[in-house]
């Protein structure tokens, strides 16, 4: 990716479904800062607290210590107007409103790197991914490994029956599909047949 040297700001998004390696990336954008000496901040959403309240995990187990943000407006709240980069992660669980935030911290001067899922558990285009790959000047789709088959996976599988949006959970709830093996919304149990046999053994 081609770094501007001119002294303006600008959005990074990097998207693409669970275990695709959104967290993993953008940690490595946020150190390659650090070691450039850039001052940087890290959030992250109260709501997610997976593995750490007060780390950005990836599901390989890398961490960096972030803050914490009940809302986008929580992030404007603990900003350090000197950081220079400012990393998101799970955006998708800040509401809409990390948008204008994050417009207003590229227009501030500030490099803008920004991870979340592009689709919800229907398939469906997930807000504000949709809205922030309209504005953002370097986009970046990471694709996970379909647990069915092995294919490049775009879709992230829920495994648990519930209605909601947003369900923060892992490992065992959700899981990567390609395009073909996704099934939108709860994949069915299927019946187990033992036949006669089993039954017979029962008596
Ligand atoms: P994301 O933030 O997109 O959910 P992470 O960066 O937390 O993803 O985790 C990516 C890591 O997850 C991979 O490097 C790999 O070690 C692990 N992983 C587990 N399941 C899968 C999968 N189905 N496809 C790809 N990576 C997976
Ligand atoms: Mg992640
Ligand atoms: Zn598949």
């Amino acid at each position: 990716m081609e770094i501007p040297f001119w002294n303006t700001g600008w959005l990074e998004v990097i998207c693409g479904p669970m275990f695709s390696g959104k967290s993993e990336e953008l940690m490595r954008r946020l150190r390659r800062a650090q070691i450039a000496r850039k001052r940087v901040q890290v959030f992250k959403p109260a709501i997610d607290t997976r593995y750490s309240t007060e780390e950005i995990v990836s599901h390989s187990s890398l961490r960096m210590p972030s803050l914490t943000a009940e809302s986008a407006d929580g992030i404007l709240g603990q900003l350090d107007w000197r950081s220079q980069v400012v990393g998101i992660d799970e955006v998708n669980l800040l509401g809409e409103g990390v948008v204008e935030v994050a417009e207003k911290l590229a227009d501030s001067g500030k490099q803008v790197i920004l991870a979340g899922l592009d689709t919800d558990y229907l398939g469906r285009p997930f807000a504000p991914i949709p809205h922030l790959l309209a504005r953002a000047e370097y986009i970046t789709k990471s694709l996970a490994v379909c647990m069915r088959c092995g294919a490049p996976a775009k879709h992230t599988q829920r495994l648990a029956p519930d209605g909601e949006l947003i369900v923060v959970g892992a490992m065992g709830m959700y899981e990567a599909r390609c395009r073909s093996c996704f099934e939108p919304g709860c994949p069915v149990q299927e019946r187990l047949d033992f036949g006669d046999s089993a039954e017979a053994e029962l008596d």
